[in-house]
């Protein structure tokens, strides 16, 4: 169990649920891969890391700095954006396919269709070209 992040969030079961749903197999938590991917499909060589907006400062309203202790918080999400960074960056070296899904495409107004989340992460696992894929709710609200 991670210190930052529970091991089984609530958004990282909707995303193991929905891909199995799907037929897809996976493992959880493998350790012996950079960052602790939370999802690996071994099949695919992919790994899928379900990130909280704000432990990972994402860009969208759910980011936001807690009124108190503003440089303790800043500090720490820092050097977790850090630890993604290099976590990334050798998981690719390591040739593993990445996708990052944001808590704002499975949670509150911005959740997107599940059916869509599975079938853009079906489509980079199937394709060659593409190594990396972010899918996070919209930021803007659609008018
Ligand atoms: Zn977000």
């Amino acid at each position: 169990m991670s210190r930052i992040r529970g091991a089984n969030t609530r958004p990282e079961k909707i995303v193991r649920s929905a891909l199995h749903q799907n037929g897809f197999r996976f493992r959880l938590h493998r350790s012996d891969l950079p960052g602790k991917p939370d999802i690996v499909l071994p099949k695919y060589h992919a790994v899928i890391f379900v990130n909280g907006c704000f432990w990972h400062r994402h860009d969208c309203p759910r980011f936001k700095i807690p009124q108190t202790r503003r440089r303790f918080w800043l500090s720490k999400i820092d050097s977790n954006c850090e630890r993604d960074r290099a976590n990334k960056k050798a998981l690719r070296e390591l040739e593993w396919k990445v996708i990052v899904v944001w808590e704002c495409a499975l949670k509150g107004r911005t959740k997107i269709d599940l059916t869509g989340l599975v079938k853009r992460i079906q489509q980079m696992l199937n394709g060659s070209a593409r190594r990396y894929l972010e899918i996070a709710g919209p930021i803007r609200p659609r008018s």
